[in-house]
């Protein structure tokens, strides 16, 4: 009887550590998902703050594969969000300003056109307006960064599946007396101006969407709360029903407008804020071990250090290196490589030194979405 007992737990053990649930990942596998985080206006300094100034743990700290991309766009070695993010979201080289557009001005495929082809549901969130620079590049076609008003339609008739931010007076009360939001309607697209919505509430629906805001989404020190992670996750959810593969890529937009104001502050809780998300998205990506999250930043802004504060005694000055006191060396963007960190299958292709037109190329790459 013993001697049973004995082997009914040695047989129950075996089974219940075969069961045991392996949340890592396989390398050399192909993603089924990947979800994009871009940190606007962020370099190594912008991250940097993260672990002086956030009280809880870092969630940059979880990536092991790392590395940098140069960031010049075709007519400047400085590039702005929209040369970057079409970098990214095309594979093209293209000017300051251009959506989704090469330098010649002709409309280039781009990520979400290509993976819905696939099946793929895509999907999209900024704290900024949806039609802004980062986002817009990922599914419009236009000369000029500024043209919001065109952006915000060619979004209606868009791929897109879920999108989520601000830019209400993009869609509605334009000059043209369109209204884009019956455009989104008669597009399949359930629409709410008002807050994000449960899960539960929105699964049935098509296509989603939310704009919350006039243009830009509230600072995070005005209230935004916990928007950027929770509209994020909301999306994972709503891409992935029916075990569909997704795109997602999420924005934290408003790092750059802190390094534009030369406001530590802004930077800093908009960073903060940002890396909130990568935790959560870590946290899905951990359990569910086919999704390839990538974070990188389409340029830095400000030429951000964190330097120690400078004493003036008599003629002579001291820095103090144990009270840091965040300078500033431009108000708008500056050259120096970026950071790219992945965590999934694919993610090793991510490490070295390349060019941020490489972001498109390798995630082609590992999920064959191109071909
Ligand atoms: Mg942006
Ligand atoms: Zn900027």
């Amino acid at each position: 009887m013993f001697k049973n007992n004995l082997l009914l737990i040695s047989l129950s053990l075996v089974i219940f550590v075969s069961c045991k649930v392996d949340y890592t990942f396989r390398k050399n596998q192909s993603p089924k998902n990947i979800i994009l985080l871009i940190s606007d206006g962020v370099g190594l300094s912008q991250i940097s703050s993260a672990y002086f100034y956030k009280n809880e743990p870092v969630n940059y700290s979880r990536f092991n594969d790392i590395g940098l991309i140069e960031t010049f766009s075709s007519n400047k070695d400085i590039t702005d969000s929209a040369a970057s993010a079409t970098a990214f979201a095309t594979g093209e080289k293209t000017y300051n300003g251009a959506i989704g557009v090469s330098k010649d001005f002709k409309p280039v495929n781009n990520l979400i056109e290509l993976a819905s082809l696939k099946g793929v549901k895509t999907g999209l969130v900024s704290t900024s307006s949806i039609t802004h620079a980062t986002p817009a590049s990922f599914f419009a076609h236009t000369i000029n960064r500024d043209f919001q008003d065109e952006i915000a339609m060619q979004l209606s008739k868009s791929e897109v599946d879920y999108f989520a931010g601000g830019g209400i007076n993009f869609f509605k009360n334009r000059k043209d007396n369109i209204n884009v939001i019956d455009t989104l309607k008669s597009n399949g697209f359930s629409v709410k101006l008002d807050r994000l919505d449960l899960f539960d509430n929105i699964e049935s629906n098509n296509k989603q969407c939310f704009i919350l805001a006039a243009d830009g989404m509230p600072k995070i020190t005005e209230g935004r709360g916990s928007f950027l992670k929770d509209a994020t996750i909301l999306g994972v959810k709503f891409l992935s029903k029916k075990n569909k593969p997704f795109f997602l890529m999420s924005e934290g937009s408003q790092i750059d407008w802190g390094g534009h104001d030369n406001d530590a502050n802004y930077v800093i809780t908009e960073l903060i804020d940002f890396d909130e998300m990568i935790g959560a998205v870590l946290d899905f990506a951990e359990r569910d071990g086919e999704t390839l999250v990538i974070v990188t930043s389409d340029h830095e802004t400000g030429g951000f250090t964190l330097a120690g504060k400078k004493y003036v005694q008599k003629n002579n000055y001291s820095i103090d290196y144990n009270d840091l006191d965040p300078v500033f060396s431009t108000s708008g963007h500056s050259a120096t490589l970026i950071p790219v960190f992945a965590y999934g299958p694919g993610s090793e292709e991510f490490r070295g030194i390349y060019d941020n037109t490489d972001i498109f190329n390798k995630i082609l790459k590992v999920t064959n979405w191109g071909n």
